[in-house]
């Protein structure tokens, strides 16, 4: 009868401990898989790392609301330079090797690659480019990524340096529509909302970290307006530099050091 009384005693909580081990195992960056079970990326390679990114010629009379932490405070509003800025924090994760770089004006005379790009090939391009545009939606913005190769590129593309690329699947495009309006309202939010977005083009799902990541569905965009800890780890994972920089093991946040 004791023994019983225990169990009624703890049954309530049973329901709170699937709560707190969902959370545990959902914090942390999430990332996108196959259907085969490999992690959903582009195909870049550390000698190729580059994805480009394609945006309308547009303007948004931003509210100017950077904070002053942020590199870009008093940089302006201008949306080609607050991309910009946004590409530069992918770009600055020194473990990973992925690259982004704003599609050039004139794809017919690109400009010389930054140090660490790839040469601009509009071929190439066609299975490596996120475009980024506002538009009539009912949300702040969406992210929609192809997580299904582009056989009609694949077709097209019959270099044999694509014979790989044609026989696995890669996320070969990313369209993110912002809604205008509510981007008026606030840049800080706008760079919160795109590093997000970009996000998820570039691989990662959803998590339930409240301060260590960006991607999470609690991050504060008063709080958080850039890549954090969990979404630099989940970059390296998926574009690592260096191949020992992926075996990432559970730690359930529990770090130790020597
Ligand atoms: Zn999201």
């Amino acid at each position: 009868m004791n023994r019983f009384k225990q169990f009624t005693y703890l049954f309530p909580f049973r329901r709170l401990i699937v709560v707190v081990l969902i959370v545990m195992l959902t914090t942390g960056f999430r990332i996108k898989i196959n259907r085969d079970g490999s992690p959903s990326r582009w195909y870049i390679s550390r000698n190729d790392p580059t994805i480009w990114i394609r945006t309308c010629d547009e303007t948004v009379d931003f509210a100017y609301d950077i904070p002053v932490t942020d590199p870009f405070y008093a940089q302006g509003t201008d949306l080609k330079d607050i991309y910009q800025s946004i590409v530069d924090d992918f770009n600055d994760v020194q473990t990973s090797f992925l690259r982004l770089a704003l599609y050039p004006d004139d794809p017919e005379n690109p400009p010389a690659p930054e140090a660490g790009d790839s040469t601009f090939d509009a071929n190439k391009a066609r299975i490596r480019t996120i475009d980024i545009c506002s538009g009539d939606i009912d949300y702040y913005a969406v992210a929609q990524a192809s997580m299904e190769n582009n056989l009609e590129a694949c077709e097209s593309l019959d270099d044999s340096t694509y014979a790989d690329y044609c026989s696995e699947v890669y996320i070969h495009s990313c369209e993110i529509i912002f809604k205008k309006d509510y981007a008026e309202n606030s840049a800080r939010r706008f760079i919160h909302t795109m590093t997000h977005e970009l996000g998820h083009c570039v691989g990662f799902m959803h998590n339930h970290d409240t301060h260590l990541s960006i991607m999470s569905y609690l991050a504060d965009p008063d709080e958080i307006l850039r890549l954090q800890m969990d979404d630099k780890m989940g970059l390296t994972y998926l574009y690592p530099k260096e191949d020992e920089y992926n075996d990432e093991e559970p730690t359930f946040g529990l770090t130790g050091c020597e």
